[in-house]
């Protein structure tokens, strides 16, 4: 029978790569005792200590913690929202000027347009600043919630809404650099203070230009973001060549610049 080729089915993605860092992780929490560990006639189970070579392998093995990747700034901006190396939860769908209804007594009402992009990630990565500045707003706005607001080297106002929490140091006066922590993403606002829950945890990001005009941020977002995935999956790349060699001083050097080290408030 002649086998034939399928020229229109479509090609199919390349399967990502699990990360080295996470597997020796995922390895040490759960898969590394079972194997140490053996069943005596009883079926009863005894840990014993690791076999040389396990050991060796272990000890060979740097393994990164969850992190977040540190800001990439490309001409003085970075992207809004920290990247991490455990969870890949970061979209941003174009809904610039998506319509945006109100309910008022009861009925939904079309009240303008959104204007901003929202920023889809974990509830408690952190916000960054995208431009230095200095900080005018902070605390709370019925539909924003917990909210803060830099004014721009560039004249232009930051928005950065629905934060779970605010970064110590950040109030009003502060001066900030691109890619500071501002606090981190959460789902609050449209309701009275400490409002939330009424949508998906993620960052509303806005830009105002100084004649009051609300300017589209999504070519910029779109250009950071792509640096932003460039530039970290290199690193990580380089990171997991260098665990897998053992070269244990050179991993943590390389992590120590490519991982934030983070003081963040506890919880959300
Ligand atoms: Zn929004």
């Amino acid at each position: 029978m002649l086998r034939r080729r399928h020229p229109s089915f479509p090609p199919r993605p390349p399967l990502p790569r699990p990360r080295l860092a996470l597997f020796v992780s995922v390895a040490l929490l759960a898969g590394v005792p079972s194997l140490l560990s053996s069943h005596d006639a009883a079926g009863q189970r005894r840990d014993r200590q690791p076999s040389a070579a396990a050991g060796r392998m272990l000890a060979s093995f740097p393994v990164a913690a969850p992190a977040y990747y540190r800001p990439v700034i490309v001409d003085g901006k970075a992207f809004p929202v920290a990247r991490s190396n455990f969870l890949s939860l970061l979209e941003f769908p174009n809904n610039w000027h998506a319509p945006r209804l109100r309910l008022i007594n009861g009925t939904w009402q079309l009240v303008g347009v959104h204007l901003g992009i929202d920023i889809i990630s974990e509830r408690g990565t952190p916000v960054l600043a995208m431009e230095r500045g200095v900080v005018e707003n902070v605390g709370w706005t019925f539909y924003s919630g917990t909210r803060v607001g830099v004014r721009g080297a560039d004249g232009r106002y930051y928005l950065y809404a629905h934060l779970s929490s605010v970064q110590r140091g950040i109030l009003p006066g502060a001066q900030v650099g691109a890619g500071a922590v501002l606090g981190r993403v959460g789902n609050t606002g449209y309701g009275p203070p400490g409002h939330r829950d009424e949508f998906p945890p993620h960052l509303h990001f806005g830009i105002e230009a100084a004649s009051g005009e609300w300017v589209n941020p999504y070519p910029i977002l779109v250009k950071l973001y792509s640096a932003v995935v460039a530039q970290t999956v290199r690193a990580q790349t380089i990171l997991d060549r260098l665990a897998a060699a053992g070269k244990r001083g050179a991993w943590g050097t390389l992590a120590g610049r490519t991982y934030m080290s983070l003081n963040l408030p506890g919880g959300e």
